[in-house]
């Protein structure tokens, strides 16, 4: 035989009530023996401790690297495009100005299809060819649908896309590029599913099994496994091999996500590669948030949402079936958080996080983030600890509401002079206009870190000429030299600090009347608030305004 360097291995279903095992090699629905709906893959756990040290050295960083744990059986189904091993960024400008030196974000857009279900629809396309299925049934909101077209069109399966008419026309246009039949029903996603359960039961079709699906949830685990891994390299190694983040956020519709998290952190446990679990946290949108209304209420089941409202789409599933039970006991016994978000905290976090560091994400992937706004005032969440953050889609350009109406300015050339002439004075003049009016603001702060989220924030409104210095005495010699309208600085700085460069300023009559936003680190002292007191505008505590804050101090006191 030729596939003796193919790949291929045991895996077992066992049944989370009585553990009753039997091989996984067909879709079963529940326990031949119980009866309980819910089985979870097993694999040979003390072979892969063995075997992983040495092998994954070797392999690509993709989500295949951990395939002894996936419960595809023979490599040579494997249906890929380079999904997963995707990098786990720092996000600096939003750490810096929320105070979390430890906020990651796992970069979910750069699959295949752009959201993280690339993952699982690779596992799952694959396992459906090891399986000989050739055609399917699936509900979504939009991404499972995406991606599972493409991969479906890579393994020659046909697809049957039932989407709800509230996915953006954009969406179910790349569905249909892919080949799928799209089906668009005017109802709630859990209609929809419904919907496409009795269509595939009438035409005899495989039909996805959603949270139920073992390929699916497993597919999962990948996320996980590739934070543990990378965790070390940002975070320094610890005493295990691979590492634990304190929290673990993701926008949840259905909770494949923090479900298949879960279960890599205790298969990583029973392999010694951590020695703790993470904390979940699962955020959903207020107008569709069974699952933290669910658990509010300590519900042992959860109570669907007839009537999703939110603009959220993609997380808008009203019935969270098991995923709420499994989810809702790992929160229980090892802490975590369900929360919601509505949709202004989600667009808000939305349009922060491609403003301070360049992340375009879809709303779904936000309510992650605002999210983690939420409980880190809150004080849920402490600003020290490693928090992991699902960037689970990219945008797709159809949240125009975010930006106004003011995001474009236009300018017209004479359109008879403009394919012969080189640029002339009415080009220069249409350029002047962009100008506007500019207000001038100097930034004196000895972190760069710091003077880039603030350079940061006020170039997001276009209007601001920025002076920067480093120290006090170099922050007064600019003063003096530029006069701004405004000054923004630090109290903790080397030579001459803010205290002393305040009284500096305060001495020079043609400083003395520039309005001062101090932005400090330091808890202040009654004495240093005396100090302060009648010289400065405001004081803002660093890692505890936001970029709005922060704005609307500056046009209260420049206008
Ligand atoms: C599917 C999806 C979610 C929700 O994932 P679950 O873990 O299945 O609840 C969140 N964000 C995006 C972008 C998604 O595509
Ligand atoms: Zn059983």
């Amino acid at each position: 035989m030729t596939t003796q360097s193919r790949f291929r291995h045991q895996v077992w279903l066992e049944c989370a009530a009585c553990k009753h095992r039997v091989p996984f090699v067909r879709t079963i629905k529940a326990c031949e023996r119980c009866g309980h709906d819910w089985l979870d893959a097993r694999y040979d756990y003390e072979t892969v401790r063995k075997l992983w040290p040495d092998v994954l050295r070797e392999r690509p960083f993709d989500m295949w690297r951990y395939r002894e744990l996936l419960p595809l059986r023979d490599d040579a189904h494997k249906v890929t495009m380079g999904e997963g091993g995707t990098p786990l960024l720092r996000a600096t400008n939003l750490g810096m100005m929320l105070g979390c030196p430890n906020i990651y974000i796992k970069d979910e857009r750069q699959g295949p299809t752009g959201s993280f279900k690339d993952r699982q629809a690779s596992l799952a396309i694959s396992v459906m060819k090891e399986q000989g299925i050739t055609e399917a049934v699936l509900a979504s909101t939009g991404n499972v649908a995406i991606s599972y077209s493409a991969y479906s069109a890579l393994a020659g399966i046909k697809l049957w896309a039932f989407l709800t008419s509230l996915v953006p026309s954009e969406k179910m246009r790349e569905v249909a590029l892919y080949g799928t039949e799209v089906i668009k029903v005017t109802g709630t996603y859990d209609q929809t599913k419904k919907v496409a359960a009795d269509f595939a039961a009438r035409k005899g079709l495989f039909a996805d099994q959603g949270i139920r699906s073992i390929s699916s949830r497993e597919s999962m685990k990948t996320v996980a496994f590739e934070v543990a891994e990378q965790l070390p390299q940002l975070i320094g190694p610890g005493k295990t091999p691979w590492a634990t983040p304190d929290w673990y956020f993701q926008a949840v519709s259905g909770g494949m996500g923090p479900v298949g998290f879960w279960k890599a952190y205790e298969e990583m446990m029973l392999l010694g590669l951590v020695d703790r679990m993470p904390k979940l946290a699962c955020i959903q949108a207020t107008g569709c948030a069974p699952m933290v209304n669910s658990f509010k209420r300590g519900l042992e089941e959860a109570e669907p949402v007839l009537n999703p409202q939110t603009r959220v789409i993609t997380i808008a599933t009203g019935n969270p079936g098991p995923a709420y039970n499994y989810l809702a006991r790992v929160i229980r016994e090892h802490g975590g958080a369900f929360e919601a978000v509505t949709d202004e905290e989600t667009f808000r976090a939305m349009h922060v996080m491609a403003k301070l560091d360049g992340i375009s994400m879809e709303p779904a992937a936000a309510a992650a983030f605002a999210g983690l706004f939420k409980l880190l005032s809150q004080g849920v969440v402490r600003r020290d600890e490693v928090i992991v953050v699902n960037c689970s889609g990219h945008t797709f350009p159809v949240e125009k509401h975010l930006l106004g109406e003011e995001w474009l300015q236009t300018i017209e050339l004479p359109t008879e002079k403009f394919a012969t002439e080189a640029p002339t004075e009415g080009l220069l003049g249409s350029l002047g206009q962009l100008d506007g009016r500019v207000r001038t603001i100097a930034i004196i702060e000895d972190d760069p870190k710091a003077r880039l989220l603030l350079r940061r924030i006020l170039q997001t409104r276009g209007d601001y000429q920025i002076f920067e210095a480093s120290d006090g005495a170099m922050g007064l010699e600019m003063v003096r030299r530029e006069r701004p309208d405004i000054i923004l600085m630090d109290l903790m700085m080397p030579g001459m600090d803010g205290f002393e460069l305040l009284e500096a300023l305060k001495a020079d009559e043609r400083a003395r009347d520039i309005p001062v936003i101090v932005i400090s680190a330091k808890e202040l002292t009654p004495a240093e608030r005396e100090r302060l007191s009648g010289q400065i505008e405001t004081l803002m505590q660093k890692g505890d305004f936001t970029d709005e804050e922060l704005l609307e101090e500056i046009l209260k006191r420049a206008s």
